[in-house]
């Protein structure tokens, strides 16, 4: 019956870490994976995630049964104060909803699939060009058009404010537009909060309705506040929006899949019947949500101590991040490489993009056996103290030849 399907490419991403993983050479690098790794270059469980995860564990109360369609109630309640602020008015007013999702991808899916369904308005799903890799066939899956808006400036390796919001000016009234609330990925490029205002100023004279992605929170800055920044602003002016929460980065439980979906609606009549249509969704999709990572989630943002010590984890992540961001801008400076490179320390959140070209990856790869994607991305979370400058003469000698 399926002989004649097309065979389908191989994730560029996965395909990349597999390659690296292929090499016996002893100094490779992968830049490539969008995980935290440690000045060893090995996987890092969060202090307090192993605190909290032993106490449930060994918590002779707790069982294995299914959870309600929506998720863990705490979970989704420390979400929504965790995104939007605990004391956000819009919280008092019962108007913020929650589901649990299946990690950032999974609230992705549950937002677009919402919106496929319920936005009554046919519009595009705009995203940011370029945006992450698998943003376009999430929302293509569940039967949106995608759009570009533009966003990066090869120029000078930062945002293009202007292309973007004359692109937001011109798409139809009440499009989607798909915003990276910080650490932009790939880009590490983040608008400022005077660009914001300005975006906001758009999206809201052109009706358009704001779909927030928040992969990054806490791990961008170190600042959870801050982070969310953005997202609190278009709630603060009225706008009615949803917002992804990952937890795969912040946490670093990656294959545990928590996530979140928040809805920010008009009033508390309208969130009552959001949530019931997100569960009738949910339902006939997963029936109900996984588990264990969210109660180590749940258990540190509900619980103070930890809390505390989950914000320190978080300084140590960025901390270790934006300190490689400064070598790797030391070393190319004192290399005196042609070219600008105060984008490295500028960008935020795990990814820079470097402005290497495609053929200059290719020797990166082949030369040097430093694994990236061809647009020139890397994880920074990829660099230690003990590759930064073989890293740094590889990236000297591919500019210069
Ligand atoms: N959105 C963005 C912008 C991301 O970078 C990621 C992680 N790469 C995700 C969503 C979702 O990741 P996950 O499903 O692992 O939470």
């Amino acid at each position: 019956i399926f002989q004649e399907i097309p065979l389908a490419p191989p994730d560029v991403i996965f395909n990349l870490t597999a390659t690296y993983k292929a090499d016996t050479f002893a100094q490779k690098v992968n830049l490539g994976v969008g995980a935290y790794r440690d000045d060893a270059g090995k996987p890092w469980i969060l202090p307090v995630v192993k605190k909290a995860e032993q106490a449930i564990v060994n918590d002779s109360s707790i069982d294995h049964e299914y959870l309600p369609i929506l998720g863990l109630a705490p979970f989704r309640e420390a979400s929504i104060r965790l995104i939007l602020g605990a004391d956000n008015s819009a919280i008092k007013e019962n108007r913020v909803i929650a589901a649990q999702t299946i990690s950032g991808t999974g609230a992705n899916h549950l937002g677009g699939l919402f919106l496929s369904r319920f936005y009554s308005k046919k519009v595009p799903f705009y995203v940011s060009n370029p945006t992450w890799a698998n943003h376009k066939p999430i929302f293509n899956n569940v039967g949106f058009e995608t759009k570009d808006y533009a966003y990066f400036n090869p120029k000078n390796n930062g945002l293009d404010i202007d292309g973007l919001l004359a692109d937001l000016k011109s798409a139809p009234e009440g499009s989607i537009i798909l915003l990276h609330a910080c650490a932009h990925n790939p880009t590490g490029v983040d608008p400022t909060k005077d660009q914001w205002k300005a975006i906001a100023d758009v999206i809201e004279s052109k009706k358009h309705f704001p779909f927030f992605d928040c992969a990054y929170q806490g791990f961008a800055s170190g600042d959870l506040d801050r982070d969310a920044w953005a997202v609190r602003y278009f709630v603060e002016r009225g706008f009615e929006l949803l917002v992804c929460q990952s937890y795969a980065k912040n946490f670093g439980l990656y294959g545990q899949r928590a996530g979140c979906l928040t809805f920010v609606l008009r009033n508390a009549d309208a969130a009552a019947r959001v949530s019931s249509q997100l569960a009738k969704l949910q339902r006939s999709e997963i029936s109900n949500p996984p588990l264990h990572g969210v109660r180590i989630v749940s258990k540190v943002l509900n619980d103070p101590n930890l809390y505390a010590e989950w914000t320190e984890n978080l300084k140590t992540m960025s901390g270790r991040i934006s300190n490689m961001r400064k070598a790797l801008y030391d070393k190319l400076i004192q290399y005196k490489t042609p070219g600008t490179w105060e984008h490295i320390i500028n960008q935020i959140g795990m990814f820079s993009f470097t402005g290497l070209k495609a053929s200059q990856v290719k020797v990166l790869k082949e030369k040097y056996h430093i694994y990236l994607t061809d647009n020139g991305r890397i994880s920074m979370a990829g660099i230690s103290t003990s590759n930064v400058e073989y890293f740094a003469d590889a990236v000297n000698y591919v500019v210069r030849n």
